[in-house]
């Protein structure tokens, strides 16, 4: 008979073995670079005066989610209902759902959300969503606190024009059990632009539309508490704006290598980069069968290749290539890799690969320290 919680089954590591012994492929944290991520955020955010809220969508793990509040945080974003009620189960206070809920059954899971002791916040941009919600939380007899969502340059969600806004906010701040508290005004879109310059001139832009919102509302006599936003890419512009009160950046605390390529294209202007990799895909040697190539066991299916491919970290003369479904191809033209050999991978694109996993393994002084869940995985229904 089979234990599945033996190392192997179900579980890829146990705390204090050699990173080289843990189970591949498998996602591992450097817990001192990690630590060193959120204490330059936070001292960021208090440096401006600014709240920070940061995007569990990327590594969707509740003990994360506590480290982040430990070091500031007044709360996290959740992108799906599904994460927000993981969330919330896990005793995380406050969650902002920056999303648009429309489906019926959704909408009564949305409501029933407070009644777990957690304060909701949740986005709207079509004024009919105002009394499916108000008819929900009445329902269930709770609150939600709202607000509008503007598209400020993504063309994704969000009213595109001030009058929209200014109508959806009235409508929320006389509906029965919501709360009117502001904009969320996000551009994902110029968060990955690696030209320094055209991220800026971007970002420009679209505080601008937040700006212009905001004294739209005030003329209306709403008042926005909250103007939240900004990601990893962007947030020093949207910090500095005087507009927004809360940045919802989310990579910060891992990287990967795309957002390697915004900072590298940054230089030294960006005020509060400087974060490190924490996050990377370890992967083992699986075969060498021909001179110049060996093969690794982290494919498609252990990472996202979306923003492109993984970078081996801290060497030079190996190269991640190719990978199909479960085969990693690396360049090694030295023959340097032996089977077994383990190599760091930072992923390409952090939240999406970690979507794919079930632990972080939390290592420090090359050795497992921690084991964290990624119990908020998956899709989200
Ligand atoms: N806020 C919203 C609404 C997002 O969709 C995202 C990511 O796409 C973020 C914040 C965080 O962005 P990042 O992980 O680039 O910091
Ligand atoms: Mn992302």
């Amino acid at each position: 008979e089979t234990d599945l919680h033996e190392l192997g089954y179900l579980l890829p590591a146990r705390p204090g073995m050699a990173e080289a012994e843990v189970q591949t492929p498998c996602l591992i944290v450097d817990l001192d670079a990690f630590d060193r991520n959120l204490i330059r955020m936070r001292d960021f955010c208090r440096s401006i005066g600014i709240a920070l809220r940061p995007h569990a969508k990327t590594h969707k793990c509740p003990e994360i989610a506590r480290h982040q509040i430990g070091h500031g945080a007044v709360g996290i974003c959740c992108q799906k209902l599904s994460e927000a009620e993981h969330f919330a189960r896990a005793g995380i206070p406050d969650i902002l759902l920056s999303n648009e809920i429309r489906d019926p059954v959704k909408i009564d899971r949305l409501a029933r959300l407070p009644g777990l002791g957690t304060r909701i916040t949740c986005c709207i941009d079509d004024i009919d969503n105002v009394a499916e919600l108000s008819a929900a939380v009445t329902r269930h007899g709770t609150t939600l606190d709202c607000l509008v969502e503007i598209d400020c340059g993504a063309g994704r969600c969000g009213v595109t024009t001030p009058a929209e806004a200014v109508a959806i906010a009235r409508a929320i701040a006389v509906a029965p059990g919501l709360s009117f508290r502001g904009i969320q005004a996000y551009q994902g879109s110029l968060q990955h632009i690696y030209d320094y310059a055209s991220r800026a001139a971007q970002a420009e832009r679209s505080i601008a539309i937040a700006r212009e919102t905001v004294a739209a509302l005030a003329a209306a006599g709403l008042e926005c508490a909250t103007v939240t936003g900004a990601g990893t890419g962007s947030f020093p512009f949207e910090a500095a704006s005087g507009v927004y009160t809360e940045l919802q950046c989310g990579s910060y605390i891992f990287m990967d290598a795309d957002y390697g390529k915004v900072l590298d294209a940054a230089g030294d202007r960006l005020d509060a980069g400087g974060f490190e990799n924490a996050l990377f895909l370890l992967t083992s040697v699986m075969s060498h069968a021909k001179p110049g190539k060996a093969v690794c066991d982290a494919g498609l299916k252990a990472q996202s290749v979306d923003s492109g491919l993984p970078v081996v970290f801290g060497r030079s003369d190996v190269t991640y290539t190719a990978c199909s479904d479960e085969h990693g191809e690396i360049a090694d033209p030295d023959d340097a890799l032996k089977i077994n050999d383990r190599l760091r991978l930072v992923p390409g694109h952090c939240d999406p690969t970690c979507n794919l996993h079930d632990w972080f393994v939390g290592i420090r002084d090359g050795r497992v320290a921690t084991l964290w869940r990624i119990t908020a995985r998956g899709p989200g229904l």
